[in-house]
């Protein structure tokens, strides 16, 4: 970190300013120019805090060289992550797809799209059981009775599941799930990070709807600095101007996000387009841009579903869809 300060600044001034960061734990470089003095901070500064030098009196600005976050950090682990959840990996050259119903509604509904997911490819069953809706009269989710129901689907069809947690009183539900989704309204419930950060079980983080890439690592991070460093990064769609889709697909994320982290990083374009027909498309785009997974919103009958039914594919559809995932995936090796 450099801080620049301000013309002819007093003498204990900056004396007084590098005692106190001698004290963060930082060491200091002072640089003395003709006008002005630069501070080279030595050390870990990912713990202090920026807005509060660049409030300081005496100070110009102030530079970060290093990103804030280290765990998640590609500089300090270039390898990929691999996230493996039974004979499941996502990360490195390890692609999986997690399909499923937008919520868990019944017995009946679950069983016909967990056995036509599972037929089709898919590697892990979704379903949401508590479910974050904008409205509360809407459809909030079957909660423990939802649960039960995607253990007995994953009893049957061998498939791990993957279900949203939205509070930490669920957690004692959350056992036997085997992937834990943090939806993209709770990207920064930091509590909720700090939750599941002492779990050791894999995580899979949705972007939040108005976060940067930034904001973004730093949630990841907040899960590993917990010691959990099974996290998967879900890009879902950003809240633009734009109206014709229910978000708008950062399909740049991708690369820019490799280039961050090494956490595995898969896309949902179910929630990104918030169209049935627009999925396919986008979701082949993601494969081609690099996406380690995808998640995809599934359901037996698209027009009665409780929630997301627009955007959500018929098995049929699916099934074709994994088939030009496979094309696209082996036309890029
Ligand atoms: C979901 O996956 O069902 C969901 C609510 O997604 P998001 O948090 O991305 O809106
Ligand atoms: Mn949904």
């Amino acid at each position: 970190m450099i801080v620049i300060l301000k013309d002819q600044e007093k003498r204990e001034q900056i004396d007084l300013l590098v005692e106190w960061l001698g004290k963060q734990g930082v060491s200091v470089q002072a640089t003395e120019g003709a006008h002005r003095t630069i501070l080279g901070l030595i050390g870990d500064t990912s713990h202090i805090d920026i807005d509060l030098l660049r409030a300081l009196e005496i100070v110009e600005d102030v530079k970060r060289v290093q990103e804030p976050y280290k765990k998640a950090n590609r500089k300090f682990h270039p390898k990929d992550t691999v996230v493996r959840i039974g004979d499941v990996e996502i990360g490195g050259d390890s692609f999986a797809v997690i399909a499923g119903p937008c919520s868990v509604e019944s017995e009946a509904q679950l069983s016909a799209v967990a056995e036509a997911v599972k037929g089709a490819g898919a590697g892990l069953l979704r379903g949401g059981a508590f479910k974050p809706r904008t409205s509360p009269y809407a459809f909030q989710g079957l909660r423990a009775e939802g649960i039960r129901m995607l253990l007995e689907a994953k009893r049957r069809t061998g498939l791990p599941i993957v279900t949203e947690l939205m509070d930490p009183s669920q957690i004692p539900l959350f056992e036997e799930v085997d992937v834990i989704q943090i939806g993209a309204r709770n990207m920064q419930n930091f509590e909720l990070l700090k939750e599941v950060g002492a779990l050791r079980k894999p995580i899979l983080l949705k972007r939040g709807l108005s976060s940067t890439l930034q904001e973004f690592v730093m949630s990841a991070e907040y899960i590993m600095a917990g010691g959990n460093e099974q996290v998967i990064l879900c890009e879902r769609g950003i809240r633009t101007f734009e109206t014709a889709t229910r978000n708008t697909l950062d399909l740049s994320a991708i690369p820019a996000l490799r280039q961050m982290t090494h956490l595995p990083i898969i896309v949902d374009p179910s929630h990104a387009t918030g169209y049935a027909r627009f999925v396919a498309p986008m979701a082949l785009a993601a494969v081609a841009a690099g996406a380690n997974g995808l998640m995809i919103e599934v359901h037996n009958d698209p027009s009665a579903a409780l929630c997301d039914g627009p955007q959500s594919l018929p098995p049929d559809a699916f099934s074709d869809l994994m088939k030009r995932v496979n094309a696209v995936r082996s036309a890029l090796l």
